[in-house]
């Protein structure tokens, strides 16, 4: 039986992660600040611990997994990672991770280590145009990521590839483009556009208005997580490194996307947009790459993935009625 290690095994991706491997017959032994907030992990192990502690690290890496899924990081969506307010947090924690956790891979020679990085490393000035965004692969240089988070996972891609070049090391890297889904963050502060929006719609009242932040014209891309899930199966069988895109093509106006979901709650479409945190105009997942190198391409098209979304928050919101009740 194989061995896996999900590191952020309590987050949105990571823990849908470990039921995929648990699926797949891997033995999982899960660790992160939190367990999982929406359902039980079904690891086999679940260690809670802070991985930006050399400690920690040594001892949920202890021994030569066959595979480790390095998904941990300091993150959120456009109003934590694009505010400037924890960028000294995000770089500090994320960077901290990835230099324990690599160097830890080649001492326990782990079989391959995958990385999870982000459409955030490519650079402002190929994404101005939100009908004609450059997100292919090569054009991550020369380099001019428009957050801290980006230069983070930026930092992050090189180190695992200097490892594997001076020591070995099987490296995997995604960059995703937006992965959303059930069993994600939808309220707090940390929850991304496709979960927010949902939320919104689903909380106001027939012919309210919703807001939506920037003009609305900003373009972006999204995944649904099983897509996600196959893509980063696909990589790991594969001998290719990457960094390679994992994310959709199916591009769509921030403006669109919230008219989207009123279509999916049966509500009239009214948006008011305001002042807010957008970060670029444009980003599209470029996914020639992958095509060529793995043969993957998304199955869901984004209003499938919408709809289960949307019902899965649409659930979560009545049991936090019931609750209150
Ligand atoms: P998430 O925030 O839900 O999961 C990250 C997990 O890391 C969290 O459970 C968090 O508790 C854990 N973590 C943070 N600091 C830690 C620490 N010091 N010690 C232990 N655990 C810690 O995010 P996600 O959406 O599941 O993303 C997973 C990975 O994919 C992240 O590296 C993220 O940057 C990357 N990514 C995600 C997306 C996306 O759209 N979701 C896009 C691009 C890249």
């Amino acid at each position: 039986m194989k061995s896996a290690l999900v590191l952020g095994a309590g987050g949105f991706i990571g823990s849908h992660l470990v039921k995929h491997l648990k699926q797949d017959g891997f033995t999982v032994r899960a660790a992160d600040l939190k367990k999982p907030e929406f359902s039980p992990s079904p690891a086999d192990e679940f260690l809670i611990g802070d991985l930006t502690d050399p400690q920690i690290c040594a001892r949920v890496l202890d021994k030569p997994f066959d595979h480790v899924y390095q998904l941990a990081a300091d993150m959120g969506g456009a109003g934590y990672i694009f505010s400037g307010e924890h960028d000294a947090d995000l770089l500090h924690n994320s960077a901290l991770i990835n230099l324990n956790i690599s160097r830890l891979c080649v001492i326990h020679k782990v079989g391959k280590v995958f990385y999870s990085s982000s459409a955030c490393v490519y650079p402002v000035h190929n994404q101005t145009d939100p009908g004609n965004p450059n997100c292919s692969e090569a054009s991550a240089y020369p380099a001019d990521p428009d957050s801290e988070y980006g230069w983070e996972k930026l930092f992050s891609e090189r180190l695992y590839l200097s490892y594997a070049r001076n020591y070995g090391l099987k490296v995997r890297i995604a960059r995703f483009h937006n992965i959303f889904g059930p069993e994600s963050p939808w309220q707090g502060g940390r929850e991304k556009a496709p979960a927010a929006l949902c939320r919104k719609v689903l909380e106001v009242k027939d012919g309210g208005a919703i807001e939506v932040w920037g003009n609305g014209q900003q373009t972006r891309s999204f995944l649904y997580i099983d897509d996600c899930l196959e893509g980063i199966s696909r990589l790991m069988e594969s001998d290719f490194e990457g960094p390679v895109n994992i994310g959709s093509e199916e591009m769509i106006s921030i403006n669109d996307f919230a008219r989207m979901v009123f279509r999916i709650a049966g509500k009239k479409p009214l948006i008011k947009n305001i002042p807010g945190p957008t970060g670029v105009n444009g980003r599209n997942s470029d996914n020639r790459l992958i095509q060529e190198k793995l043969g993957w391409a998304p199955s869901f098209p984004l209003e499938k993935g919408m709809e289960l979304t949307y019902k899965w928050i649409e659930g979560q919101e009545k049991i936090g009625l019931k609750a209150i009740k």
